[in-house]
């Protein structure tokens, strides 16, 4: 079981960068909480653990501390970029990366900047305490600059927030070497609705036998007014019962449809 360990960025007190009208902590969240459930729903033998997963704010420093102590195997930490300029992606490593950093930087950019197009700021290095202080595989995204009008857009969409996820998702998968869930084929077994399920077939065999149904397709859902003709049958041959048993069946009637609160002549 692979552990993941995805970083959004900022939270609580801390926005991060803000600007026309977005929040690049709230994007982070946003972006972390699907790649979880969808690196979970999607593929096999991994989890995902998040720095957080509400509106908290957090120190940089309990953030790397919680991941190496989880001993997650990789840390992908979100974020969106600001300082104007025309803006686009770019990904971060530490300055003296592992080979295994750089690998993971490789997969995480490929895939985003292909889910994603637009403008690619390149694969750089940074001595960023998220990329340095974590003892895994580590890489920060920069997520479109919230600052430029045509990245703000972008990120209104739920189609490029989308391109997003899945841009992290793909990358950590091709980087794992992870399995894709098979689809659960629920083998559809249409009942035979002329076959009596075993449950129902003495009884079946009675109602039957009695005249209530014709012993036709037990498994047929059956219509308001059959429900109708059936309860009736039974209505007239309890009448009929009770009338054998004690007294005058146009009278029993009545009295029955006193208790039914209904008035009707009676017919045999
Ligand atoms: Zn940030």
């Amino acid at each position: 079981m692979y552990k993941v360990w995805i970083d959004a960025g900022h939270g609580g007190k801390d926005p991060g960068a803000v600007a026309n009208g977005i929040q690049e902590k709230d994007i982070a969240l946003k972006v972390s909480l699907d790649i979880k459930k969808r690196l979970e729903a999607q593929y096999e033998d991994v989890q995902v653990l998040l720095s957080r997963s509400t509106d908290i704010f957090l120190e940089l420093k309990d953030r790397t501390n919680k991941a190496n102590a989880a001993g997650a195997d990789i840390l992908v930490s979100i974020h969106c970029n600001a300082g104007g300029g025309k803006g686009g992606f770019e990904s971060f490593r530490y300055t003296s990366a592992s080979q295994n950093s750089i690998k993971l930087q490789d997969a995480l950019h490929r895939s985003i900047m292909a889910k994603l197009g637009g403008i690619d700021r390149g694969q750089k290095a940074q001595n960023l305490h998220m990329v340095r202080e974590s003892k895994m595989p580590a890489v920060l995204t920069e997520n479109l600059f919230v600052d430029v009008i045509a990245d703000a857009d972008r990120l209104n969409l739920a189609s490029v927030i989308n391109a997003i996820i899945d841009g992290h998702v793909q990358g950590v998968a091709t980087y794992l070497g992870l399995t894709k869930k098979k689809k659960e084929d629920k083998p559809v077994t249409l009942r035979d609705i002329n076959v009596v399920s075993a449950w129902a077939e003495a009884s079946w065999e009675e109602v039957t036998a009695n005249g209530y149904f014709d012993g036709k397709r037990p498994g047929e859902t059956i219509t308001r007014e059959e429900a109708a003709v059936v309860m009736n049958r039974l209505r007239k041959n309890f009448l009929k019962l009770i009338a054998d048993v004690d007294g005058d069946i146009k009278e029993l009637d009545e009295r029955l449809q006193e208790i039914e609160g209904k008035k009707r002549t009676y017919q045999s």
